[in-house]
């Protein structure tokens, strides 16, 4: 019992926190973890606490908003965490209706849930969710909102239901120059409704995610009919609506609709399954706090806390310390995460992060982590103190900007060997086996300082090195002389021009065609490139008019450095062509149709965007197709592959 009720008053001040000051000190996973705990202790011991959290919707309305009695009263969504619950979720539907009829497929927006009502055709009130029965009155907050309609075609009484959503580019734009950068979107979303000020929630520059309609004078039949509805009545629905017939593929689309979400522009916490017949619904009905006829299937956390434990600065290619936070080691997306970057001395600043507070940490794809802010200080919490000198040479710490940098940045060791680890690496001079370790040996003990001494090296001189036997120095000297054949887009990626990526180096190369022509090439004639703005074509010009870099060019050019011809697309049926294959394909494995597309004379793209004018659709597609759909994309299944394929075989 006394478990039951720490948890209870715990999950509580959390909830406070979250969902009435908009301002977490733990992060959903901590929280969901508690939650959990509580349930099973609930179900095992037959208990429930009047106050439990397991049975209340949301928070509480604040005060300082007037009430707004929901026609239709809002619910919470019940969760499945993996295979086997989503498996006992279905059996569940089909032990109420016989069978488990279609549902739809949507994002789980991780926002503030808002309804909208209109009347005559206009908006009189937005609220919040509060506790479900009762939210706030934030309308003139939410008329600030671009994509909530004023006025709609539909001139009965309805409310409509959806997220309030903070694009992630606007809230990464936001923290840029805001005085207190927020901890996640989320909390930017619903802090900026939630407060008193229009003007605050205006310059967040929210989003509405329509998804559904609440009380209403119009009959709907489904879950289609009402994204119908809501689309022609201007709302923005997401791209992502699939509807599942059939539930045997739900979870492997689910997984590709996980492994998509970092290419969103807002957040998601999970993806939700609907019964799409309304008439269905009816029959199974709601809990206490949420419907039987949908249920949420929730992703792995991006974020967690965990506690600073100290703070290093670690110096870069262009001479810049950066702050690396070392983390007590913390589980999060499956890996053990230890250290989290901190952008810069003012970021530090801004997000008042200290050695031993507990902070956010978040991360999305394979990337290192961010710290997004403080959960709490605790009484040996420290500043942090940006270092005086460069913890490498030695030398004068100057700061530009937010920037702190080497004033030997020339020389600084780290740099020069980051510079060569660099140059080195897969996408520029691929030099197996020339580890960051070794660059560091050659470094130190054979004075390579700059890319073009590694084509000077000896196999005695290798030998010298600790832990070089013959076969070793021979693969690397090997190694060393495969790479002076190179393409001239991986030469100009390896010189490390500063902002001058995989991409933009591509595109330099593509556009001037030699090494001569790129390092003559004005700033009128660079910025045309696509995407380079003033201070990608500067960095560029700048660079090759160093003198110092044309000597180090010159030197690799000596050393015997040539460019072989970049690799004329194939002419065929395909060429022009840009192909996005997803779902998988019965015949060929996805890189065996990916050669026969090159083979055909097209190009093979792993996303969808703008720039691809074709998607070959295997079984179970999911969110690639999706947004082929929405962008218009010609889409072609695996029957069409296979006629193309034959018919260019007798041609
Ligand atoms: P929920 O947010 O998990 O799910 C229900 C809500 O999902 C609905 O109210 C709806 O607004 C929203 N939603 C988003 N997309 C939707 C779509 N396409 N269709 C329908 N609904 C959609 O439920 P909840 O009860 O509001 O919140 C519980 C969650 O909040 C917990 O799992 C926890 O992660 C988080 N929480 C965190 C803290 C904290 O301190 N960090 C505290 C309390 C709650």
């Amino acid at each position: 019992m006394d478990r039951m009720r720490e948890l209870v008053d715990k999950l509580n001040k959390y909830a406070r926190e979250y969902y009435e000051l908009d301002n977490p000190t733990v992060s959903d996973a901590e929280y969901d973890a508690l939650y959990d705990e509580l349930v099973e202790m609930e179900n095992s011991a037959g208990i429930i606490l009047p106050d439990s959290p397991t049975h209340r919707v949301g928070g509480m309305p604040l005060k300082k908003f007037r009430p707004y009695a929901h026609r239709q009263r809002l619910y919470s969504l019940d969760k499945a965490k993996d295979k086997n619950q989503l498996e006992a979720y279905f059996a569940r539907v089909k032990k109420a209706l016989g069978y488990v009829p279609a549902m739809t497929l949507e994002n789980k927006f991780d926002g503030l849930t808002m309804s909208l009502t209109y009347e005559n055709g206009e908006l009189v009130t937005a609220a919040t969710r509060g506790d479900g029965v009762t939210g706030e009155d934030v309308t003139p907050q939410a008329r600030t909102i671009r994509t909530v309609p004023l006025t709609i075609p539909y001139k009965g009484l309805i409310e409509v239901q959806g997220e309030a959503i903070m694009r992630l580019s606007v809230f990464r734009q936001y923290n840029e120059t805001a005085s207190e950068p927020l901890k996640n979107a989320r909390n930017g979303a619903a802090g900026a409704v939630r407060n008193l000020d229009p003007k605050v929630t205006a310059e967040r520059k929210l989003d509405f995610m329509a998804y559904n309609v609440g009380y209403s004078d119009k009959e709907f039949k489904s879950q289609r009919q009402i994204r119908e509805f809501l689309k022609q009545n201007g709302f923005q629905t997401d791209d992502l609506f699939i509807i599942i017939e059939d539930t045997s593929y739900v979870y492997n689309q689910l997984k590709a609709i996980e492994e998509n979400r970092s290419a969103l522009d807002f957040l998601i916490d999970g993806a939700v399954l609907k019964i799409d017949d309304l008439s269905l619904r009816q029959i199974l009905g709601f809990t206490e706090k949420f419907p039987r006829w949908a249920i949420a299937y929730k992703f792995v956390p991006e974020e967690t806390t965990t506690i600073v434990k100290d703070v290093v600065w670690q110096i870069s290619r262009t001479g810049k310390l950066n702050p690396l936070a070392i983390l007590e080691p913390v589980e999060l997306m499956g890996a053990t995460v230890k250290r989290a970057t901190l952008n810069n001395i003012l970021d530090i600043q801004k997000k008042d992060i200290k050695i031993n507070s507990r902070v956010f940490i978040r991360r999305s794809n394979d990337v290192i982590p961010e710290i997004m802010g403080v959960s709490e200080h605790y009484e040996n919490s420290v500043d942090i103190t940006p270092p005086k000198v460069c913890p490498s040479c030695g030398s004068e710490v100057i700061q530009e900007g937010p920037f702190l940098y080497c004033a030997n940045k020339d020389k600084c060791a780290p740099r020069l060997i980051s510079e060569i680890v660099h140059f080195a690496s897969k996408p520029c001079m691929d030099i197996e086996g020339l580890s960051e370790k070794t660059v560091e040996q050659l470094y130190n003990e054979l004075g390579v300082d700059t890319p073009d001494k590694l084509y000077t090296l000896t196999k005695e001189q290798l030998l010298t090195l600790e832990g070089f036997k013959d076969k070793k120095a021979q693969n690397l000297l090997d190694a060393i002389n495969n790479s002076r054949l190179t393409t001239l887009d991986r030469f100009i990626f390896a010189l490390g021009i500063p902002g001058i990526g995989k991409k933009a180096a591509k595109q330099l190369a593509q556009k001037f065609k030699t090494l001569d022509n790129v390092m003559a090439a004005t700033a009128e004639q660079i910025i045309e490139i696509d995407d380079f703005g003033s201070v990608m074509t500067d960095n560029t010009v700048n660079f090759f008019a160093d003198q110092n870099n044309r000597l180090l060019i010159k030197s690799l050019l000596d050393k015997g450095i040539a460019f072989e011809k970049e690799e004329e697309p194939k002419e065929g049926v395909l060429s022009g062509r840009v192909v996005v294959l997803t779902g998988s394909l019965r015949n060929y494995k996805r890189s065996q149709a990916a050669e026969i597309i090159k083979d055909l004379g097209g190009e093979v793209s792993d996303t969808v965007t703008k720039s691809v004018n074709l998607v070959i659709a295997g079984e179970e597609a999911g969110s690639k197709l999706a947004k082929a759909q929405k962008l218009g994309i010609e889409i072609r299944d695996e029957e069409w592959f296979l006629k193309i394929i034959e018919e260019n075989k007798k041609g």
